[in-house]
């Protein structure tokens, strides 16, 4: 049994799916004018979380995302330039070179996290006569209004508008006017009405720009998405046309915490005025990455890549571990210092999991199934992880009792080939690559350079003992001493 909390509800609930043992799952995805980073990360790791215990339960997850490649603007206002034409005329690029640019460096940078692909991804600009479907169902139901640059949602007509974010209509309106976020143009409505349909400035010519019944323009951010939820998961279209009848409740949509005052709110406007079913069933949000005492920005040009790092000599894979140090629901604090404790805590797991595969002698071509019979004080353990991460993710309690694991492998004596299954089994969920790990039997000549050191360390020869410890190093090895003498391992480059 699953919990989530659900930001709809504002509770904690049991997860069931819609659709027996399928989950229809949505994440919104990046907009590639520039490389995301470790803050936007830090929600793409938590839904990596999420989708993975869902397969652990067992569940098939049909997981869509979106990429935003058109249409956000750099204000939230429906104002300001194209965030991806604005990067295409600074980097000299067309808008397509961009888009694809970034896509890709995304992606890539995802792999180096260890995050499961989605399995179907939809760039917006695929998706346009879809959009424009979808406008005009919104437009037939009197959802709309058309001012000089464009076509508006008017949010008073929506009924419950501003219920995600656990307002009404007039308080979402003033707490969007009090933030200022927000600048009334003057001819929108209300301050919350947001642009479906952007009409090209006639002052300027745009790369991605198309034909439509309102004329030469963009779909606006928010469509983009109810567009791509609707069409691969609501199946709710059929050759490029909306059926409103159709449209089936999507089991979970997640996003970062700061989508939900606009972007999702608009979002369950635009299809539940569409389509007058419920949009989804569970709605689950993560919270920001804290660098010190500020939010970490791209306007602000203080964001950390997962190149940079790389280039410090971090895995990526310890950025991923730090995320676990937090319920993905708590803001997380990101330092060098948190960095490097992550680091020597997956060495150290790395580590436990070479030691197991050398003490069991343990081949890794070994089946790892996830049916195995665990004894006793291992079952215990498993059932303890599996309550901490079905009660709403609670992976700082998970990664406790995975270190409880190691704690009693050495101390109680495990029998190695389960512990390692069983550590196999959590790194399901946790993605830490711990599969990979291989023993590597070092060649006769480094045997060899290792007894000398050992030699020349008993008599106190330290200068030369060190010396050749490095030369080991430079092998891709390194040495752990212990009471049973010194143990040649060999050294983790993952990733
Ligand atoms: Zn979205």
């Amino acid at each position: 049994m699953i919990s989530f909390y659900n930001s709809l509800t504002k509770k904690k609930e049991t997860f069931n799916p819609l659709n027996g043992k399928e989950v229809s799952f949505y994440t919104c995805g990046p907009t590639v004018y520039s490389y995301a980073h470790i803050g936007n990360f830090r929600t793409y790791i938590f839904e990596d979380i999420l989708k993975r215990t869902l397969l652990f339960q067992g569940y098939k997850v049909n997981h869509v995302m979106n990429i935003t490649d058109v249409g956000h603007l750099t204000s939230d206002a429906d104002t300001g330039e194209d965030k991806i034409e604005k990067a295409a005329q600074t980097q000299k690029k067309s808008a397509f070179e961009i888009a694809e640019f970034y896509t890709k460096a995304f992606f890539d940078d995802c792999q180096k996290l260890n995050i499961l692909p989605p399995n179907t991804v939809a760039p917006a600009t695929r998706l346009i006569k879809e959009a424009i479907s979808l406008i005009q169902a919104l437009e037939k139901k009197g959802f709309t209004y058309k001012t000089s640059d464009g076509i508006y949602f008017d949010t008073s007509k929506f009924k419950d508008y501003g219920k995600l974010a656990g307002m009404n209509f007039e308080t979402l309106n003033q707490t969007l006017k009090a933030g200022a976020r927000i600048e009334l143009s003057p001819e929108k409505k209300n301050i919350t009405d947001f642009s479906l349909w952007k009409l090209s400035s006639p002052n300027e010519k745009r790369q991605m720009e198309w034909p439509s019944p309102w004329g030469i323009g963009f779909p606006g951010w928010h469509i983009e998405c109810a567009v791509i939820n609707l069409k691969y998961l609501g199946q709710a279209f059929e050759n490029e046309k909306f059926f409103p009848e159709k449209a089936q409740t999507i089991d979970i949509h997640a996003g970062g915490s700061d989508l939900i005052p606009i972007h999702h709110t608009n979002e369950i406007a635009q299809v539940e005025a569409a389509t007058g079913k419920k949009f989804v069933n569970f709605w689950l949000h993560g919270e920001f990455l804290i660098l010190k005492d500020f939010k970490m920005s791209k306007s602000k040009g203080n964001m950390i890549l997962i190149d940079d790092l790389k280039k410090q000599g971090f895995s990526p894979l310890a950025f991923r571990y730090l995320t676990f140090n937090a319920h993905y629901r708590k803001p997380l604090e990101f330092s060098l210092e948190a960095l490097k404790n992550a680091q020597e805590s997956l060495n150290n797991i790395y580590d436990f999991i070479l030691d197991c595969l050398n003490d069991g002698k343990i081949e890794t071509s070994i089946k790892k199934e996830t049916d195995v019979k665990f004894s006793l004080p291992l079952q215990k353990i498993k059932e303890d992880f599996e309550k901490a991460i079905y009660d709403d993710l609670n992976t700082p309690q998970a990664l406790a009792v995975f270190w409880k694991l190691i704690k009693d492998y050495y101390q109680k004596e495990f029998n190695p080939k389960e512990t390692y299954l069983l550590a196999l089994l959590f790194d399901k969920i946790f993605g830490l690559g711990l599969d990979k790990i291989k023993l590597i039997t070092p060649s006769k000549e480094i045997q060899l350079l290792s007894k000398k050191r050992e030699q020349l360390r008993k008599e106190e020869k330290w200068e030369e003992a060190d010396k050749i410890r490095k030369e080991i190093e430079d092998q891709g090895f390194f040495l752990k001493d212990t009471k049973n003498g010194t143990l040649i391992k060999p050294k983790l480059n993952i990733n």
